[in-house]
């Protein structure tokens, strides 16, 4: 089963009509088009010639057969596929250092063995989702903002081998995904990584009710929440508040003072960006100390 990238939506609404209608569990291949909807591909492109209307397409939307308001939807990101190039950019006003610069700029990276050739540099290939999610609760959010409901959360755990647990808001989920990156550092200060198009394979299943507040995520080694908020501090507050009750709820055995050490102990905040319209960061618990947890 095959999503093709000419599925595009640009926010995430529980009114849209689905594209694809899937009975979980289900895998499938999704093609996506890089933020640029490709409009940038060559050297010689300008990021005037933009049309901003067609910015961070997301393919889908997904029907989830079976999903209702309150349920969870589990996405399984088994395969990351990478076009042959990628291209970042920089623009005045934009980004963390948008006001140091005078209009905007763009280089295009070509991918080779696993290596970024960026400038005369190398650069570790670091596969990652930018935008992942389904439906809000309310209205319609642009694909560029994130939320409860995920989307540009640009986190660099959202790779191969890890799974998403997402709060399901309107009936059939209406899961989309797109903006791919070929590397990103944590932050994506200058607003954009290495923009990718790409080919993602990913399982799809369904948990009935469990819905939690925010996308949760959980990889080999860890779970974290990922929580964008008006504010960095504002995103700190409620990803660590979620982990304490998030570990409480889980961890019989331990009060919530001797949680909370344990999060202070061995718990990471890391911040995910600070360049979106919400910034996003996640609060990372190691699941070494906890071997049992499961979301
Ligand atoms: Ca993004
Ligand atoms: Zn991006």
């Amino acid at each position: 089963m095959k999503l093709t990238a000419d599925n595009a939506i640009f926010n995430f609404c529980g009114d849209h009509a689905p594209a694809l209608k899937i009975t979980p569990p289900a895998t499938l291949d999704i093609e996506t088009l890089d933020c640029f909807s490709n409009q940038l591909r060559n050297p010689e492109d300008k990021m005037e010639q933009l049309d901003w209307d067609r910015i961070n397409p997301a393919t889908g939307p997904i029907f989830v057969t079976g999903a209702e308001p309150g349920d969870t939807l589990k996405v399984t990101i088994n395969r990351i596929d990478l076009n042959e190039q990628g291209t970042v950019c920089c623009l005045e006003n934009e980004g963390a250092l948008g006001h140091l610069i005078e209009g905007s700029h763009i280089r295009i990276a070509p991918i080779e063995n696993g290596m970024v050739k960026y400038l005369d540099l190398q650069i570790p290939v670091r596969k990652m989702i930018g935008v992942i999610g389904v439906a809000p609760a309310e209205g319609a959010v642009n694909t560029g903002t994130p939320g409860p409901h995920g989307g540009n959360m640009d986190t660099l755990l959202i790779t191969e081998g890890a799974s998403l647990y997402f709060p399901v808001f309107a009936p059939g989920a209406l899961f989309g995904l797109g903006d791919c990156h070929g590397a990103m550092g944590d932050g994506e200060i200058g607003v954009s990584g290495l923009e990718c198009p790409a080919l993602v394979n990913l399982t799809l299943e369904l948990i009935k009710g469990k819905a939690p507040a925010y996308p949760v995520l959980e990889n080999q080694d860890a779970f974290a929440i990922i929580v964008s908020q008006p504010t960095v501090d504002g995103a700190i507050a409620l990803a660590t508040e979620l982990m304490c009750r998030f570990l409480e709820e889980r961890l019989s055995g331990y009060t919530r003072p001797e949680i909370i050490m344990l999060m202070s102990l061995v718990g990471e905040v890391q911040i995910s960006q600070v360049v979106d319209p919400e910034k996003t960061v996640r609060f990372v618990f190691p699941k070494k100390y906890a071997p049992h947890i499961q979301f």
